[in-house]
């Protein structure tokens, strides 16, 4: 059988590793050097030469796109449609198995999932019945802790409470929040995982039946997996070795969502016949990006060890651009997208990641100003976030009380004992008066035939948004978005949901005051400053029609091609042409959170890691000197990441700032030197394929320098060394 199209594109130890014998195996890997591709070829392997069925094979990837992407690969190889192979998501497959078996699962048939907010709405609730107060045990730490334990794979009977309060209370909650969930027929999140665990654990004859059809198990990015996963995988393996794992230990970064780097250390004594691979080789960077990641991962202790090498050229420079501002790092990061596009590259091989979803909306501000479509990935954009949508109706129904969405989103958010009946009072009363839900709500407050407690809760209410108003009468945009988030009880609600969530929320309400303090009606393209009949619209009505477009448009569809926005964390096992890594300061990254925890810092240089070896050819790295985030100004230092790189792998951009309009200053970038490999900036030049040009700019230096002409076809920067440029006139 010819099976070269499967081999002939891989190395050596590619190779070994798609054509091992049945048996488990660890491919330990760096980045970039082919473990996605070695397992797809394996399947494919599998399934031509060994005559597996596709049915009889499981795969588990990280995300749905990556399963999408893995399957559709195979099927090229195979030049064939696969049915019956399951290829998914832990959260997918489970959920695949408990619809299947969902008598052996003790499910009911039509059993729901629950989201996030379901399953917190839920949490809440069964405090709220156990009689707990919800400010000593506020509901999301709860929940945090029932889903802990379930990824850790522990019921309530397993777990000892040692006589402790905080252990009792929670482990009554978490007892009681199961009661819920069985009587309800609903399963969160955590609760897949754990239940087909369980599947297994409780029907032999099932398991026995699974283990027998799957005759391969392959798994991608098996450095992020969780307690409850690896069990639930050791135990379909069984003892038929037939587990093939992926992973890279430096690249494990959702330790601080329960996954265990260790597994991946212990695979090997708990598989005994397993045979263990190493990738070296890198396909994706250029040496000196791979240096750069070489180096800077080299200063995390406890590593496997392996050193990426490439066959390429050691390419570019790495660039560091230092704004001046936030908004000058993202006005930088643009233009230098927008030349990417002009040189005549597709948007979407041009990737900006970040630590925190926060910065996002200073970047995504940049690319609408310039123009550029983008695309955000794993995460939602900054004004459709939940905790700013809450924020902005507080703000909303300070300067309009007959806003009647704006008044259902946050009547009772944070709560305030406005439940849904209560809700549905007011409602039936704004309907039959034909009056605003406000007004509605107002009315019940003096209404006798309502019970004090329903009256007084409604009043609470009135009275915060009255004294907002109030607080807020001649304030400007930023102390009135501030004043209003201070006194909306959106602060202590959001404290109370723990870990990176919670957290995140608060810093994007910080974000918010640093939004509006920085707003500037005159730039934003996406409406116009005046209504139709020529009377100026308030600051603030265009503050939150700002808002408002930016939450429903401007985002490309999922079929254009977009500049990639996206947290480093979604970038996972992603690849792009040209990379920015924006923020590269102290305190955001490496987080600040990050620096109490002893371990949490080599967290976030394998995040840093995973960063850098998004790139292919261009990488660059910016920062600001001085940053506006989460409502404070702070002037942080440049990452300790960045200086753990060898400076002879990096050119920094140089500046000169010039001052410009009302909100800061803007930098062009231009040479400190003026005359650069002979050439002078506005010096006409001739290519032999461009004709005439003038020099705008230049960066780097040596081999490494650039020039950015302007031809008659528009600009272009081409490297010194090889353009070939000739001085005119
Ligand atoms: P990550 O750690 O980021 O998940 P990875 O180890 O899974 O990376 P892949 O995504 O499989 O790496 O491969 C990286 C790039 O190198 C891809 O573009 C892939 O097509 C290419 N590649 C891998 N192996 C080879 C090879 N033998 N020849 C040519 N290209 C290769
Ligand atoms: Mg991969």
């Amino acid at each position: 059988m010819d099976v070269s199209h499967i081999l002939d594109s891989l190395n050596d130890a590619q190779r070994e590793a798609v054509t091992l014998p049945r048996s488990s195996s660890l491919i330990l890997a760096g980045a970039g050097s082919g473990k996605t591709r070695v397992l797809t070829h394996r399947i494919a392997w599998l399934i031509q030469t060994e005559s597996i069925s596709p049915y009889s094979i499981l795969a588990v990837t990280f995300t749905n796109k990556a399963a999408a992407e893995m399957r559709g690969r195979i099927e090229a190889l195979l030049e064939t449609p696969l049915r019956g192979m399951w290829v998914g998501t832990f959260h997918g497959i489970a959920h695949r198995l408990l619809r299947s078996h969902y008598q052996e699962a003790k499910l009911p048939q039509n059993f729901q999932i629950m989201d996030g907010d379901d399953q917190l709405r839920l949490v809440k609730r069964v405090t709220q019945m156990l009689g707990l107060d919800e400010k000593k045990w506020p509901a999301r730490q709860a929940m945090w802790f029932i889903n802990s334990q379930k990824d850790e794979g522990l019921r309530p009977q397993h777990i000892e409470d040692y006589g402790d309060l905080y252990l009792k209370t929670q482990l009554s909650v978490y007892r009681a929040y199961e009661e819920a969930c069985d009587r309800g027929g609903m399963v969160d999140f955590a609760e897949l995982l754990l239940r087909a665990h369980e599947l297994w654990l409780n029907n032999p004859v099932l398991l026995k039946h699974y283990q027998e059809r799957f005759a391969a198990l392959l798994v991608d990015e098996f450095q992020d997996t969780n307690t409850i996963q690896y069990a639930w995988l050791r135990i379909l393996a069984g003892e038929q070795d037939n587990l093939m794992v992926v992973g890279d230990d430096d690249q494990s970064i959702y330790g601080w969502r329960g996954a265990r780097i260790e597994n991946i250390q212990r695979f090997t004594s708990d598989f005994p016949n397993s045979t263990t691979i190493k990738l070296e080789q890198n396909y994706r960077s250029t040496g000196t990006i791979l240096k750069a990641a070489n180096h800077l991962i080299d200063n995390n202790a406890g590593r496997l060890g392996k050193d990426l090498w490439t066959k390429d050229g050691d390419g570019e420079l790495i660039s560091i651009y230092a704004g001046y501002n936030e908004i000058d790092e993202a006005r930088y990061i643009s233009e230098r997208a927008k030349q990417w596009v002009a040189d005549g590259n597709r948007h979407s091989e041009a990737a900006v990641l970040y630590r925190s979803n926060a910065q996002s909306r200073v970047l995504e501000e940049a690319m609408l100003r310039a123009g550029l479509p983008y695309r955000i990935y794993g995460g939602q954009r900054f004004f459709e976030r939940a905790e700013i949508r809450n924020a902005l109706g507080y703000v909303r129904l300070i300067s309009h009380r007959d806003a009647d969405a704006a008044f259902e989103r946050v009547v009772n958010v944070p709560p305030r004992g406005i439940g849904d009946r209560t809700l549905e009072e007011i409602r039936l009363r704004s309907r039959t008066e034909g009056i605003p839900l406000w007004r509605a709500a107002g009315q019940l407050s003096t209404d006798q035939g309502v019970t004090g407690r329903t009256r007084n809760a409604i009043k609470g209410f009135i009275a915060v948004v009255d004294a907002m108003d109030e607080e807020t009468e001649n304030a400007d945009l930023e102390s009135l978005v501030e004043t209003v988030i201070e006194k909306s009880g959106l602060i202590p609600y959001y404290e109370k949901e723990r870990g990176e969530r919670g957290q995140a929320r608060l810093e994007n309400l910080a974000e918010l005051i640093s939004a509006a303090r920085t707003f500037n009606p005159d730039e934003d393209l996406s409406f116009d400053s005046e209504t139709t009949d020529g009377a100026p619209m308030s600051l603030l009505d265009e503050f939150l029609s700002h808002a408002s477009l930016e939450a429903g448009e401007g985002q490309g569809d999922p079929n254009q091609d977009c500049i990639q926005l996206m947290t480093m964390h979604s970038a996972k096992g992603l690849e792009f042409p040209v990379v920015f890594l924006a923020g590269m300061e102290e305190g955001l990254f490496p987080h600040s959170m990050s620096l109490e925890e002893p371990g949490r810092l080599e967290e976030e240089r394998r995040l840093c890691y995973v960063g850098v070896t998004r790139a292919m050819r261009q990488l660059y790295f910016t920062h600001a000197e001085s940053r506006r985030l989460h409502g404070t100004d702070s002037y942080n230092q440049l990452s300790r990441f960045v200086s753990e790189i060898p400076e002879e792998l990096l050119q920094e951009v140089r500046v000169q700032n010039t001052v410009s309009h009302r909100h800061g200053i803007s930098s062009s970038m231009v040479p400190t030197e003026t005359d650069i490999a002979g050439f002078t900036l506005g010096q006409r030049v001739h290519h032999a394929k461009f004709g005439d040009g003038v020099v705008l700019n230049y960066e780097g230096h040596g081999k490494q320098a650039r020039v950015h002409v302007n031809f008659s076809e528009g600009s272009k920067w081409l490297m010194v060394s090889f353009a070939n440029l000739q001085t005119v006139g």
